[in-house]
This record gives structure tokens, sequence and C-alpha cells, in this order.
């Protein structure tokens, strides 16, 4: 199967679709800005024009996962040389404050997507925004499996990322996914299985170890295993993703992550957005310290002009 690209791409993507399919948009819910607003907002409302003009009606059905199970941030040994040695600097989003005071960071930014994209597709009446969170989806069967798999064997994902990514991973220091502490929510915690099938989870951080069924924890899982149970558990046809993952080696080594996890799918599209450079010259990003927030018009315009020139540079 091969990947689809830029504007050509969703072009193709709208005489295969016909207006009917389910699509998945990602993002961790910290922020929400240009680069994320590009395959939230830009690029859906496109899919649906171009499906309108060629007679369909356009009846999607857009998926958006609030990523609260990712890191707040990474750390590792060396992040430029081994990017996939990594763990989590604190918590998960799930355990992060908001900045106003109430509830989590993914109280604050739900409602700021999922306004966002429905205020974009507003004049496609049949089209369905559907928002779902990582720990929303914790009792379904392939999300358990994903989580149980991950945590009893890491080398599952590392050697794929190694064999697919053209990046060095050191041997030792992978894990990519941890239960929380329940006493302090650190994400740094050393997690196994126990005979019983019971989570043991001792807590880096204050020392506290946390013993219990699945069910009684949250989790941090690493983006790459956490895309699998939700593209399998919610049909997904087509993903829509920036660019810089095409770039990271996603597109094979996700078919690859399937096969190894045993997971029987039927494997989606994937449609790759324009990357955006803010002022300062570097791919927006909120961990970029580069994230500016564009108004729709504005951020359509720059996409119809660059067209299939894959970078929007806003620093020239
Ligand atoms: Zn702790």
């Amino acid at each position: 199967m091969k990947p689809y690209f830029l504007i050509n791409g969703i072009k193709e993507l709208s005489k295969e679709f016909k207006g009917k399919a389910n699509i998945y948009l990602g993002i961790r819910p910290y922020g929400f800005h240009a680069g994320n607003q590009l395959p939230f907002m830009v690029y859906p409302y496109l899919l649906c024009k171009f499906t309108k003009e060629l007679g369909f009606t356009p009846k999607f059905n857009f998926f958006l996962f609030l990523n609260d199970w990712e890191q707040d941030a990474l750390e590792g040994p060396d992040l430029a040389n081994y990017p996939f040695n990594i763990f989590p600097k604190n918590t998960t989003f799930q355990f992060t404050p908001s900045p106003d005071g109430k509830g989590n960071i993914v109280d604050f930014y739900e409602p700021i997507i999922a306004t966002n994209v429905k205020k974009a597709l507003e004049d496609f009446k049949q089209v369905k925004v559907i928002v779902m969170r990582n720990s929303s989806m914790k009792k379904m069967k392939t999300m358990k499996d994903v989580v149980l798999k991950t945590i009893v064997n890491p080398k599952l994902v590392r050697n794929v990322l190694k064999k697919y990514s053209g990046k060095s991973i050191l041997k030792n220091s992978c894990s990519y996914c941890n239960a929380i502490c329940k006493s302090c929510n650190s994400a740094k915690t050393e997690t196994k299985i126990m005979k019983d099938q019971r989570i043991r989870a001792k807590c880096l951080i204050c020392g506290s170890i946390n013993y219990g069924p699945y069910e009684s924890f949250e989790y941090w899982l690493y983006h790459k295993p956490l895309a699998l149970p939700r593209i399998y558990e919610n049909k997904i046809d087509l993903c829509i993703t920036g660019l810089d993952h095409y770039n990271e080696g996603d597109f094979v080594s996700r078919k690859e992550l399937f096969k190894i996890y045993g997971l029987k799918v039927k494997y989606p599209k994937t449609l790759y957005s324009h990357l955006i450079k803010g002022a300062n010259g570097l791919v927006m990003g909120k961990s970029k310290k580069n994230d500016e927030y564009m108004a729709f018009p504005r951020l359509l315009k720059l996409v119809i002009k660059y067209g299939d020139n894959s970078i929007i540079d806003l620093s020239k």
C-alpha cells in the first residue's frame, strides 16, 4: 500500500472513499497550534470539500484521539542520537495539571481542540466528530493486550524501530509502557506483571510499591504501540498525520507492529500533511517552543498556495 501526500493525496482519497471512512487524528493534548491545525482542520475540511465537488456527500467519522497516556516530556540517555531510548520525564498528560488549575491539561485542551475541528467542518452536516481519550479505551481488549505485551516485552517495539527507523537504539534502558504510581502519579516506575497476572509498579520517585489488577492502574504508553488499539478498535480507514512521522519511518514500522502484536487489521491508508515552519525557521511544535495558533482562513490559503510543496515556511 502506498502513502498519500499533501493536496494530491487529499484529491485521490476523496475519489477513493466517496464520502465514507473512519478517520484517525491523534494529538498530544497539551496545546493546539498551526502544526496540529493542518491535519486536524485544514485537511479534513479539504477532504470534505473535494468529496462534495465530486458529487458525493461527506459522511466521514473523524476520531480525535487525545493521547492522555503519553508522557509530558521525554527523557533519555541521549535523545538526539538515540530517540527511542526514552522514558517519561514526570508523568502523563492525564496527571498534568491544567493551566487554569481546574482538572488536568486534557480537560483544558479537549474543548479547544473539539470546537476548532467542529467549526472547520460545520458546512458538512453529515460528518461526525468523535473525541476519544486513551484512558477511556482502557477496558477494550486490544488496549489491554497491547499494554500487557509492551510491559512484558519492550523488545517487540525496540526491534521494529531498530529495523525500520534507521536510528540506533541502545540495548539497555528500553521501556515503552509503565503503570503510573498511585501515590505520586509518577510515570517513572519499574513495572512488572506477576505470576498471578497482577501488575507490580515500584515508583522510582517516591519509592512506594503498588500492586493490583490491570484495571486498577493508569498507564504511560509510547505513541507507536498506542496507535495500534486506536486503529484496530475503531476500524480506521485513514490516518492523517504530519510528514515528520513519514520521515521517521512510521509508515512501515506501524505495519510491522501490527504483525508482531498479532493484530489482524485491514491496514489503514495514511495521508501525510504539510510541515509548517514558524517564524524562527523550526518546524512548529510545542516541544520546540514554537506553537502559534493561526486563523483557519489564513492557514487554508497557505495550504492551497503551497500545494504539493511540502514545507510551509513562515520565516521567509
Ligand atoms: Zn510515586
